[in-house]
């Protein structure tokens, strides 16, 4: 395994692989692996002859109120993690590498990321789009891997893909859950031990909602589901929203296919989960 942390040196090892027919996945992650990463790795690893992991604490998808000081940097256990799995190059650039001064190129989709987490952090997926086709250019990608449990930001980066040409394939990954079924995520180590324990009971009430949607009138599903979101401990809900699977519209009756998507916070925590509602 190679630590690459210089964005010219990425590029050129990954065209090199390229011009020698190779097929390459990348994993982007901002670091504290988990499970949940691992998860994209080994798929990455099964479908591609090389996987390239970024590790990268993106700047520009952080609010000026938000957590992107205190974001979890373990590095040498993210490496160890790294290695153990078999990655070939974890990329680990510096910010003013990715972002030089000067930097005056951003991409935007419109109305996805509008909606849902966009309506309280209204500059995070611009961040997030612009660096994804960052990481693209620099790790010539036949394919890039995001988990489902960022739902918006997986259709945001899909509309994007087709929306501008990529050739990059766009591979959605399910959610990994604790034995609990909260969904892993590397801010999961904010949350109290309480708060972890009460926040179990989110994939609960989503499975509940996912029961209620074959046979109950949507806005009672939903009104059902916060009332039950509400009683969690130290709760406060960003959004609970039944949307359309594609297009991320509020679903309704004639919707087929919808997504249950929540933010809510535990304590300090921002924790996002959703469980995908087929008719
Ligand atoms: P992050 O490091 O949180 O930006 O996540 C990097 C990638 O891992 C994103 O595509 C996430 O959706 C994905 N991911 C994070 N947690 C999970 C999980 N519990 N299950 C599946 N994918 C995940």
């Amino acid at each position: 395994m190679k630590v690459v942390k210089n964005v010219l040196q990425m590029q050129k090892i990954a065209l090199k692989h390229l011009q020698n027919g190779d097929e390459i996945g990348l994993v982007p992650t901002m670091g504290a692996l988990h499970e949940g990463h691992v998860s994209l790795f080994l798929k990455s690893k099964r479908n591609d002859d090389i996987t390239i992991v970024s590790m990268f604490v993106n700047p520009m998808q952080f609010g000026p109120n938000e957590d992107y000081l205190k974001y979890p940097r373990p590095i040498e256990k993210d490496l160890e993690i790294c290695e153990k799995n078999h990655v070939d190059y974890v990329f680990v650039p510096p910010a003013n590498d990715m972002f030089p001064q000067g930097y005056e190129t951003f991409v935007e989709v419109k109305f996805l990321q509008d909606v849902l987490c966009g309506l309280f952090r209204p500059i995070h997926f611009r961040g997030v789009a612009t660096v994804i086709v960052k990481l693209l250019n620099v790790s010539y990608a036949n394919r890039a891997y995001f988990g489902m449990k960022d739902f918006q930001q997986f259709k945001i980066i899909e509309k994007m893909a087709k929306d501008l040409n990529f050739k990059t394939k766009i591979i959605p990954c399910p959610i990994v859950r604790e034995r609990s079924g909260l969904a892993i995520s590397s801010r999961n180590c904010y949350l109290s031990a309480d708060e972890k324990n009460a926040s179990r009971n989110i994939f609960k009430i989503l499975k509940e909602a996912l029961q209620d949607f074959k046979n109950k009138d949507l806005n009672l599903v939903k009104r059902n589901a916060v009332s039950k979101l509400k009683k969690i401990m130290n709760s406060k809900i960003d959004y609970a929203e039944i949307v359309n699977f594609n297009d991320l519209l509020i679903a309704d009756k004639a919707t087929k296919k919808a997504v249950f998507a929540i933010a809510i916070w535990i304590g300090k925590t921002r924790l996002l989960d959703n469980i995908v509602m087929i008719k």
